[in-house]
């Protein structure tokens, strides 16, 4: 019976080579026929470990060490009974310009003190709020396509939604379109119908506009709760708060506390004099500074652990957004993050996602070999090249996501370059050399790499609003798609007379049997249902005089431009038809 070896999920070769009692060597060479290019220290992943040793007939199986991987760690957030409750964690949708950076402004105003407020960062991906002695976290993020991104990498962050609908304007396509996120998430609807203070805001409208997309209200016999607020004024603000947690309640949420403090990265950055710089959410456990965590390829001992206000805390449990200091590396939006008891567990557990990433796991890092292929690719399909700057990496995360998903057979987006900060003259040197358009999304672009871009013909773009950069983009990936031809018929003519026929012209008489005969206007010759050749129109006469039209039943004459000399016979059809083309939408 075969002997069975247990290993991480991935190994060095030489520690693999030693497992199996094999020179290093024979373990390399194996490694090189498979198209593995491996060093004694260099690591590889259990899958590839797995295959190698069948290959070389060992008589040994390999197994996956029960490790405390994050993977498996991250299964046990289904929370035991002993789990206790925890605060909703609320994210505020919506069309653009219909609130909800105003509303989530409203909602931290009206629970920070103003003293408190001193710490608060121009950006805040998230904070906590107390009402009525109970704790709500609220998320901010650039769209809803943040969201869908995480959704992609197996988290689910919201239990509630606020969707807020201006009084004013009513539901729009991005309405709609979070609606539709919120029910695909399967998290629970709060409406919330801002700008009430606002004249023309018609409160009735919406919630009849609500129900046509299915969402019935409380007042009307369904389950939706409405309410009406105004950010601008704060009215109604402690309402919507109450009814957050009361949909919350029906949820019944609860997370262990007495487990490894685990949760997701929504945001990281590098921050003068701090170093990096994460917020993150606790999702279940107890972190505490001075702690050991994990998240994705970084790791970190939790240096500092403050309220995203910047308030120093000693321990943040379930819901809790925090700020952590202390990562080696910047981790990434939407990793997972897990205590470990250790230093060397915590940097064994981030070269093993460090290692999966570089294996194509994880998101595209694009380096310039990378760059290199991808420029001197055959270009099959028309390729956008881009360049994203973002402020933050959720942003950035949720801007590149959001634009892959614009990609078609035809049309798609290359992302030569992204990072975190202003555009610099690296990103317009970059941009140059690849042809790529540079988007800002809330960076700025500073004066000297404004002249750069000038000097350059850099085209660089600064948004603050995520759907009017997709918009931008899309509307690029349109004019890279090929204009489509499209052909109307104009009217039928029944040849009856042949005054010319020359290589480059026919002049000819018949009747109109059907339709407008106009100019100008191409036409097909046919013969019995066969078209022999096509052909420019370059005159109508209606008896002696030109024209331009020529109606059904009428009599007319016909200049015809031919590239080749054409048999036009009595009987034959002249098809008269325009051709135009039009700019196609993705
Ligand atoms: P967002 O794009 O959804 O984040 O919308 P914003 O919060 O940026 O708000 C868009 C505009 O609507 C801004 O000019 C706000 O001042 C205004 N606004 C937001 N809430 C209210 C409100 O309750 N009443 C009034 N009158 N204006 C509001």
């Amino acid at each position: 019976m075969a002997t069975t070896i247990e290993i991480d999920n991935t190994i060095t070769v030489g520690a693999l080579a030693e497992q199996l009692m094999i020179p290093v060597t024979k373990l390399i060479a194996e490694l090189m026929k498979n198209g593995v290019m491996a060093t004694v220290n260099e690591r590889i992943d259990f899958d590839t470990a797995q295959i190698i040793v069948g290959e070389l007939d060992l008589d040994i199986e390999l197994a996956k060490k029960a490790a405390a991987s994050t993977e498996t760690v991250r299964q046990k957030q289904v929370a035991s009974d002993k789990a206790t409750p925890r605060p909703p964690v609320v994210a505020v949708m919506g069309h653009v310009d219909h609130g909800k950076t105003s509303l989530l402004d409203a909602i931290r105003g009206a629970s920070v003190v103003k003293s408190e407020a001193g710490g608060i960062t121009q950006h805040i991906s998230a904070y906590q709020v107390e009402h009525g002695g109970r704790q709500i976290t609220f998320l901010d993020t650039p769209g809803h396509e943040a969201f869908a991104a995480l959704r992609e990498h197996g988290a689910q962050l919201t239990d509630v939604v606020i969707i807020v609908v201006a009084a004013d304007d009513g539901i729009k396509p991005q309405t709609i379109e979070a609606i539709r996120f919120a029910r695909k998430a399967g998290v629970k609807i709060v409406v919330a119908i801002n700008k009430i203070d606002k004249e023309g805001a018609d409160l009735n409208k919406v919630k009849q506009q609500l129900s046509e997309q299915d969402l019935l209200i409380e007042e009307w016999g369904g389950d939706i709760v409405v309410a009406p607020v105004s950010a601008k004024t704060q009215e109604g603000i402690p309402h919507l708060l109450d009814m957050v947690l009361l949909v919350a309640d029906v949820e019944d949420l609860r997370a262990d506390t007495d487990v490894p403090a685990q949760g997701l990265i929504i945001e990281a950055h590098m921050e003068q004099g701090r170093g990096s710089v994460a917020i993150a959410l606790v999702e279940a456990g107890v972190l505490k500074p001075g702690q050991f965590v994990v998240a994705g390829s970084s790791y970190a001992r939790v240096r500092n652990l403050e309220t995203t206000a910047g308030k120093p805390l000693k321990e943040a449990g379930p819901s809790t957004p925090v700020i952590i200091t202390g990562f080696k590396t910047l981790p990434e939006f939407g990793d997972t993050f897990q205590a470990v008891n250790d230093e060397k567990l915590a940097r064994n557990l981030s070269a093993e996602q460090a290692t999966i990433k570089r294996h194509g796991g994880g998101r595209l890092d694009i380096n310039s070999t990378e760059l290199i292929r991808m420029i001197n690719r055959s270009n099959e399909v028309n390729e956008l090249n881009l360049i994203i700057k973002a402020d933050v990496q959720g942003s950035l995360t949720s801007v590149i996501d959001s634009l892959k998903a614009l990609d078609t057979e035809e049309v798609v987006v290359r992302v030569v370059g992204s990072g975190i900060g202003a555009i610099n003259d690296n990103d317009i040197h970059m941009a140059a050399t690849s042809g790529a358009i540079v988007y800002g999304f809330h960076v700025p672009m500073p004066t000297n790499i404004k002249q750069l871009a000038a000097r350059d013909k850099v085209s660089v773009r600064l948004y603050r609003v995520i759907y009017e950069l997709i918009d931008d983009v899309k509307a690029e990936l349109e004019n890279l798609l090929p204009d489509e031809i499209v052909e109307t018929d104009l009217g039928r003519l029944v040849v009856k007379g042949i005054f010319k026929t020359t290589k480059t012209e026919i002049i000819c008489g018949g009747e109109v049997t059907k339709g407008k005969l106009e100019i100008p206007a191409l036409v097909k010759i046919v013969r019995d249902k066969e078209t022999l050749a096509e052909a420019e129109v370059t005159n109508l006469k209606r008896g002696p005089q030109d024209t331009k039209e020529v109606f059904e039943g009428e009599m007319c004459g016909v200049s015809l431009a031919t590239t080749a000399r054409i048999d036009l016979q009595e009987g034959d059809h002249l098809e008269f038809f325009t051709r135009t083309s039009v700019a196609r939408k993705l």
